[in-house]
């Protein structure tokens, strides 16, 4: 039973050196959060030791007694949080979530409909490279070239048209709310299936700050470690009872063997969380930094760069910013936001004149510094440092900016109080 940094001071200094760099950091892939350390400590339990194949009272192992108590609890409690009638938490992440979601919905040469990765649509939605793509006859519809957004009647036309069996609604790059009762009457009308995955905006759902999918969807599904801040893991919900069955089975046996349990106490923890006053006035937060993030981007001197908000605003916890006109390419802009200690992920923006490792676009969020306390004032500061080092590009005073995001840093400290992981 001896210590980590003891067993393997290799990895025990590597992950000191990681817990550093989050602290010191800002931190703002939108796909990113802290977990908070009550979330750490159940993932980092005993119940990694534990096989558990099947469900709650229906195991193909022996002494489950607590681990179905602790799964029992996830399910119930996400059902809450999202108004649905059934949950399967066993997904080890979103991608293992949507591979058992769609081979519940359809069968191999079925036709999917979705948004395309370039347009903000994720990998799984049907990219040819990924499973989605390989096993499902793949259309996909793609943003407006004038307003960036997607356009509900083309979207319609194509539908009719191409006749899919599963619409998509989801997307991991998109800074505007989905119309969900649109996308139902789609569906109804050309008698497919609605898949949302909600994996980016889950969060903003289960506070109240966004439109929750689930009353208008089939089947809907998420990751748990974006805006919901838990567990690196997925999920599925569904209002359908014989719907919720066939995801069950291609779940486990489908896809999976025993579950994380380690990992399902940890989701049961971060949706108790979820649930509380303090997770949706954070939402806010994220909201609320979001917006300003983008305001400050819409700035005159930035335009002046060549720097802009793609939609020109947001009405999530993220921002496009398109830099096609800029002098920076999206992989100098997130080159340039790292030297000066801010973490952000480059972004091809739709119909991106550069190469996919270049590209043209940063995705920029406020979840994370949401979760480490930032409010208005903090997240217009960051604002101005972020826009201030774009618009200068390789001239940027890039100690003067750092200078500032490790006062911002010092002054939200991380995991106070943890010494080690
Ligand atoms: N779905 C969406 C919309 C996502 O953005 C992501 C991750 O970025 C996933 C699914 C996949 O999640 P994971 O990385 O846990 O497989």
């Amino acid at each position: 039973n001896l210590p980590l940094s003891e067993v393997d001071p290799d990895i025990a200094n590597l992950i000191t050196d990681e817990l550093g760099r989050q602290r010191d950091t800002l931190e703002m892939i939108a796909s990113e959060n802290f977990a908070p350390r009550a979330v750490l400590e159940a993932q980092g339990s005993v119940l990694t030791n534990k096989y558990a194949e099947g469900y709650p009272g229906r195991r193909y192992y022996g002494g489950c007694e607590f681990v179905d108590q602790v799964e029992d609890l996830a399910r119930d409690r996400v059902k809450e949080l999202f108004g649905a009638k059934y949950a399967n938490v066993q997904p080890h992440s979103g991608a293992s979530a949507n591979a058992a979601a769609l081979a519940a919905m359809i069968n191999p040469g079925d036709t999917m409909l979705g948004l395309s990765l370039a347009h903000g649509g994720h990998l799984t939605h049907g990219m040819k490279l990924n499973f989605s793509g390989k096993l499902y006859n793949v259309a996909a519809y793609e943003v407006e070239p004038d307003t960036f957004r997607i356009d509900m009647d083309k979207l319609r036309e194509q539908a009719l048209a191409v006749r899919p069996q599963v619409i998509v609604a989801g997307w991991s790059a998109y800074p505007r709310q989905l119309d969900f009762e649109a996308f139902r009457s789609i569906a109804d009308e050309v008698g497919a299936l609605l898949w949302t995955d909600m994996a980016h905006f889950a969060g903003l759902v289960a506070a109240g700050k966004h439109p929750n999918p689930v009353p208008y969807s089939d089947v809907v599904t998420s990751t748990v470690h974006k805006t919901l801040a838990g567990p690196r893991s997925g999920l599925i919900l569904t209002n359908d009872l014989e719907m919720f069955k066939k995801i069950n089975s291609n779940v486990f046996p489908g896809q999976q063997g025993g579950p994380l349990m380690h990992a399902i106490a940890g989701k049961a923890v971060a949706f108790k969380i979820a649930a509380s006053e303090e997770f949706a006035e954070r939402q806010e937060r994220v909201l609320s930094g979001a917006q300003i993030l983008a305001e400050r981007l819409n700035a005159s001197d930035v335009a002046e760069a060549g720097v802009s908000v793609l939609t020109g605003g947001t009405d999530v916890h993220l921002v496009l910013v398109d830099l096609r006109n800029s002098k920076l390419d999206g992989k100098q802009g997130e080159d340039l936001l790292h030297e000066i200690g801010i973490t952000v992920n480059r972004n091809a923006v739709p119909f991106d004149p550069r190469p996919p490792m270049t590209t043209s676009g940063l995705r920029i969020g406020t979840p994370a510094l949401a979760t480490r306390g930032f409010g208005d004032a903090e997240f217009t500061e960051v604002a101005d440092i972020i826009a201030t080092a774009l618009k200068d590009g390789e001239n940027a005073d890039v100690a003067a900016l750092r200078a500032r995001v490790d006062k911002l840093a010092a002054d939200f400290p991380l995991y106070p109080g943890l010494e080690e992981w």
